[in-house]
């Protein structure tokens, strides 16, 4: 640290660290940009990593997941916030008046493969976990029933109460096979909504979109359910007005119907799998119980996370880890086990089990929207960059060129991710950023 303090390129360093936003592992690139005038072919400006500290530039490792690097998550988090709400109340492009398109909030949960531990409230008292006088012993000895008023924080929570009888393979499989299921969920959504107005989903295309943005949640249990906005638009998107027989009654009937009827199927196992019968399906409005700026909020929210909040691991598991090492928790080390042993199977190698058993199975996008809900995150990274840049314009980097006369010539490599421990002292008195705990994350 002393060292790296007393250096003379300090500064330089502090102010890439200072850039980077507090990224907990920035990237390091080697390289360089040129800049060329088209037409007598002189060189204008360059720009070489040669002059930075190490010789390298740092940038930020922008990754999606908290338990990785916050700061960068944290972007993430904010620009999915941005997104989710734009899409609800007009900005980035949308128009303000989407506020009065007719709109839901609409949680699809997964179906039961077990009984489990479980906190459940009424009237902000805790109630019984899972009580049953009258429970006969499962076949493996074990009564079914657990009396215990859970806190919030017990590590029971989400596991079963017998795991020999507890359906790991359904559970992973669901997982693996959500995205489809959402995907005909759409479908059958938009084939609902146009036969409860007297219409063939071709004829309601002239009359009305449905948008969508979504999160995957993982529950406690290892298994993902899907929190999504459903907005209706004129034929146009979001710049147009739904006809008035378009309402957020007829929706939500549409989205019960739907979300009850389809199915998909795991053909070599002769398994179909459904939504669970706890559907959530609310109206956004802009006061009330349910607001926009909530919605966002909780939308942003679960878009950091990952399958880590359940207990497993942070990285792909490799076919010849040994499970039984593995610092997990035991449920988490079946339903890894679960995704392992599918995985070997060749008849279910369309699933890829066993490259996202890290993930329990789940190998869909987080956060996705349908084209016309509304910015993309490319789009307001884009803005940011564009701005990173005339930073770097007013502070002399790089001189200001017309983009049609110049030509660009960049090269740049990989060269290494991190900081050494002494550097994350530094960065975090810097930037002002939480320190990682040694040792790794909490779970
Ligand atoms: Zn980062
Ligand atoms: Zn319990
Ligand atoms: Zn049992």
């Amino acid at each position: 640290m002393i060292s790296r303090l007393h250096d003379p390129d300090f500064n330089r360093w502090a102010c890439q660290i200072k850039r980077t936003g507090g990224c907990r592992q920035p990237i390091h690139l080697r390289g360089k940009v040129e800049h060329y005038d088209q037409l007598t072919g002189d060189l204008l400006h360059r720009y070489s990593t040669n002059i930075e500290p190490n010789g390298v530039l740092r940038v930020s490792c922008k990754t999606r997941r908290a338990s990785r690097c916050p700061a960068c998550a944290e972007v993430y988090r904010a620009d999915t916030y941005q997104l989710v709400r734009a899409g609800l109340v007009g900005g980035k492009g949308v128009p303000e008046t989407v506020n009065t398109h007719p709109c839901l909030f609409v949680t699809l949960t997964a179906p039961s493969f077990g009984v489990v531990h479980a906190r459940r409230e009424k009237n902000g008292k805790v109630l019984p976990c899972h009580a049953r006088r009258d429970a006969s012993p499962c076949p493996h000895g074990r009564v079914l029933s657990c009396t215990d008023r859970h806190s919030a924080d017990d590590p029971r929570l989400g596991e079963p109460l017998c795991p020999d009888c507890y359906d790991y393979d359904g559970s992973v499989l669901f997982n693996a096979i959500s995205p489809e299921l959402w995907r005909r969920f759409t479908l059958a959504l938009r084939r609902r909504f146009a036969r409860l107005n007297g219409l063939t989903v071709k004829a309601l295309r002239e009359h009305v979109s449905i948008a969508f943005a979504k999160v995957a949640e993982y529950q406690r249990r290892g298994v993902v359910h899907f929190h999504a906005v459903i907005r209706l638009d004129g034929p146009d998107g979001p710049n147009t007005l739904p006809p008035a027989w378009a309402t957020a009654d007829a929706l939500a009937q549409a989205v019960q119907h739907a979300a009850a009827a389809v199915t998909t199927e795991v053909k070599p196992l002769c398994r179909t799998f459904r939504w669970g019968t706890q559907l959530d399906s609310r109206q956004i409005t802009m006061d009330g119980d349910l607001t926009d700026q909530a919605v966002a909020a909780y939308i942003a929210k679960y878009a950091t996370k990952a399958a880590e909040c359940v207990g497993t691991l942070d990285r792909r598991i490799q076919p010849l880890d040994d499970l039984n090492a593995l610092p997990v928790r035991e449920h988490a080390r079946r339903l890894i086990a679960a995704c392992m042993r599918l995985g070997s199977q060749p008849d279910l190698a369309e699933l890829r089990l066993i490259h996202w058993a890290h993930m329990l199975g789940f190998r869909g996008h987080f956060s996705t929207k349908s084209r016309r809900y509304s910015t993309t995150l490319g789009a307001l990274r884009a803005a940011r960059e564009e701005h990173m840049r005339t930073e770097e314009i007013t502070t002399g980097r790089f001189p200001l060129f017309e983009e049609d006369t110049v030509l660009v010539i960049a090269h740049w490599e990989y060269a290494g991710q991190g900081l050494s421990l002494s550097e994350q002292l530094l960065a975090a008195a810097i930037t002002g950023v939480r320190l990682p705990q040694i040792g790794g994350d909490p779970q």
